[in-house]
């Protein structure tokens, strides 16, 4: 929806309070490459894409919030001082968290009347989740003239769904959606926090999301599992050797290799793979440097095939998405994007293939799963911004 049409919806909803107004967008993102290193400090890639949350927001007089979910029809109304998690209405607490945040940090908050509206599809690992607290932070706070530098915000609004959500994500969602930048990815370090843009602007070649449509069922328990069996090498290694060991980041194949012995098979293989994604995004980021399309592709690939075979976070739809992607002309590479059980896959495509590619997907994945795939084709997109 574009911005005029979203100030006539905000019109038709609320009456003009002649204070201080604006219009938000913050995009959902797709990570290219580090599946399931943030939480062992490793290293991460994604990308923010063409798709987005917008908002508008105008201060009141008073201390009320009302704010109006354009795509769920539904309006809710508190005081800003009386924070309550709201059960029926899960999208709100999203915007009470980033309120909360904000006023822990002892900044003074009105009234204010919003609506927004995404595109960004729920729960399918795009993280429109992380959009909508950052679209909320920098409406705010704009609107408020309370400055937050751009990582300050990403933090609050990670602190948001943390804290009031209850959801324990790591950073770089709100990292990307607030710090992406058009044709650039984003390299985060996890352990320290520290980023860097990478460009990403090929002649030929694009992104293409595949939406497998399948509900990510398994991922909060299998979650909790991985992240136990990555404790438990670490552990083990921390005190085998004499060194300062407290994250798979801190260790290489070959010292893996040299104890696979003395470590169970499925330790052995979530640890493998940790420590070779941390490697493969190091090389992604190398091979955007470079504009190096054929080794970035080859990096999706192996990573697919990590999280495969040794991590075990992929599901039959996923791997028939990248198996079908990789039979298509002008793929270079594909991969599951996402904590996995379902979500999307991420592809590396040749822009003069991309119609022929969504197309012969979509038919042949419904062959095989009467399901639906939805595809988004999207370049690098910029990070969250006033409109
Ligand atoms: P993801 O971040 O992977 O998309 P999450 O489960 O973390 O999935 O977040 C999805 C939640 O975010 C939705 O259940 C909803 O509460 C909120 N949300 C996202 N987009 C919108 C939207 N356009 N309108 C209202 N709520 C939204
Ligand atoms: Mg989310």
């Amino acid at each position: 929806m574009n911005k005029e049409l979203l100030l006539k919806k905000y019109h038709n909803i609320f009456a003009d309070t002649s204070l201080d107004s604006g219009v938000y967008a913050a995009p959902g993102r797709v990570n290219l490459i580090g599946e399931h290193t943030d939480y062992n400090d490793g290293f991460v890639m994604p990308m923010a894409i063409e798709k987005d949350i917008k908002m508008v927001i105008q201060l009141r007089k008073d201390k009320k919030v009302k704010a109006y979910s354009l795509d769920y029809d539904k309006l809710v109304e508190f005081e800003i001082d009386n924070l309550l998690y709201d059960k029926e209405n899960i999208w709100v607490n999203y915007i009470k968290g980033v309120i909360d945040e904000l006023q822990k940090m002892d900044k003074k908050l009105q009234g204010f009347n919003l609506i927004f509206t995404g595109n960004i599809p729920q729960g399918s690992g795009l993280s429109s989740s992380a959009a909508l607290e950052v679209v909320t932070a920098l409406a705010i706070s704009d609107l408020h003239k309370i400055e937050i530098e751009a990582v300050e915000l990403a933090l609050l609004a990670q602190r948001a769904e943390n804290n009031f959500v209850n959801v324990q994500c790591g950073i770089m969602d709100q990292y990307i959606s607030r710090l992406g930048k058009k044709d650039n990815a984003l390299l985060i370090d996890c352990r320290t926090n520290e980023y860097q843009l990478v460009p990403f602007e090929n002649e030929e070649y694009q992104i293409v999301i595949c939406n497998s449509k399948v509900e990510r069922g398994l991922v909060d328990s299998e979650y909790n599992n991985r992240r136990k069996e990555c404790n438990q090498a670490v552990d083990f290694f921390a005190e085998k050797l004499d060194r300062n060991i407290t994250a798979l980041r801190d260790l290489d194949l070959d010292t893996l290799q040299k104890y696979r012995e003395e470590l169970s098979e499925t330790v052995y293989k979530r640890a493998h793979h940790v420590i070779s994604e941390n490697q493969r995004v190091l090389a992604a980021e190398e091979a955007l440097e470079e504009n190096d399309m054929d080794n970035l592709g080859k990096l999706l690939y192996a990573s697919h095939e990590s999280l495969r075979d040794d991590y075990e976070v992929s599901c039959e739809e996923l791997d028939l998405l990248v198996d079908l992607a990789s039979q298509q002309k002008g793929v270079k590479g594909a991969r599951m994007t996402g904590a996995g059980f379902g979500g999307c896959t991420v592809n590396l495509v040749n822009k003069a293939f991309t119609a022929d590619f969504v197309e012969k997907i979509k038919s042949k994945y419904y062959q095989k799963t009467n399901l639906k795939a939805d595809i988004y084709i999207t370049n690098p997109a910029s990070g969250a911004r006033k409109l």
